[in-house]
């Protein structure tokens, strides 16, 4: 009898098998031999997609413009790239290798995100105080 061989985990299914009788996946429909262009095996030593890529710069560069209030216009982005590029790892169509990198790009643009949300609203106590030296409730000390 010809088996299947899963190419996730690895067991042998009865021929013709949709889903593994192991691990539950699906079948792919070339029996035992992995194909390596079949587009949802990947390697573990693939490299990283340039989408996991962007989502670490894109986030290392909202840190750096936090401190300029800025730091959204990159973390955003990060936050999108870096959770699109999870999901596509979650479903096999990028490089597993490309993980903790989604994910750092990720919480990179979040702290961007949140720091400048911090900076700005700094900002705005910093020029309201400004605005209220001038007003009536006092003098800024040495403005
Ligand atoms: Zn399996």
């Amino acid at each position: 009898m010809n088996v299947v061989t899963c190419p996730h985990c690895a067991a042998a299914n009865p021929e013709y098998s949709k889903f593994c009788n192991q691990c539950g996946q699906q079948l792919t429909a070339a029996p035992t031999v992995v194909s390596p262009a079949a587009p949802h095996v990947l390697p573990m030593a693939q490299p990283a997609s340039g989408k996991a890529v962007a989502a670490l710069v894109l986030g290392i560069l909202s840190l750096v413009l936090a401190g300029f209030t800025a730091g959204f216009f990159t973390g955003i982005p990060a936050m999108i790239l870096g959770k699109l590029e999870k999901d596509e790892i979650a479903a096999g169509r990028a490089p597993v290798s490309g993980k903790s990198l989604a994910r750092i790009g990720f919480w990179l643009g979040l702290a961007g995100t949140v720091i400048s949300g911090i900076v700005v609203i700094a900002l705005i106590i910093f020029l309201l105080a400004r605005v209220g030296a001038v007003g009536p409730f006092g003098h800024w000390p040495h403005a």
